[in-house]
């Protein structure tokens, strides 16, 4: 059992169907990024990353009116690019690894932005 921070349900589902999402046009969020967007990553398995570098951004919840993380102007994620290697690398550390830690999970971004830099 992997054990991811958040939506570990999500996340298997996502590594089971062994392959990127992309567009989702009947999502009735689409596109809430841009146009072709890949929605494998719709719940991202590095929130919050708390890297402004993707564009996300620290604001008051509207609900909780507390500070949260925001992703509304992260495009990084939805790249179909950064999609796939995201999960051929989760793939990858699952076949060695029972469990992820957060850090190793923003391990893993760090290394992905290297080869997608926003
Ligand atoms: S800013 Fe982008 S990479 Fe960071 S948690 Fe949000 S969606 Fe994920």
């Amino acid at each position: 059992m992997i054990h991811i921070v958040s939506n570990i349900e999500y996340f298997e589902e996502v590594i089971k169907y062994n392959k990127i999402i992309g567009p989702k046009k009947d999502c009735k969020y689409y596109p809430c990024h841009f146009d072709g967007q890949d929605c494998t990553w719709c719940f991202c398995p590095f929130y919050p990353c708390q890297d402004g570098i993707t564009g996300g951004v620290l604001k008051i919840g509207e609900l909780s009116g507390k500070l949260v993380w925001g992703c509304a102007k992260c495009r990084w994620i939805h790249r179909p690019e950064v999609a796939s290697l995201i999960l051929k690398s989760l793939k990858r550390i699952m076949k060695k690894e029972r469990s992820l830690t957060k850090n190793q999970l923003l391990k893993l971004r760090e290394e992905i932005l290297k080869i997608f830099p926003p």
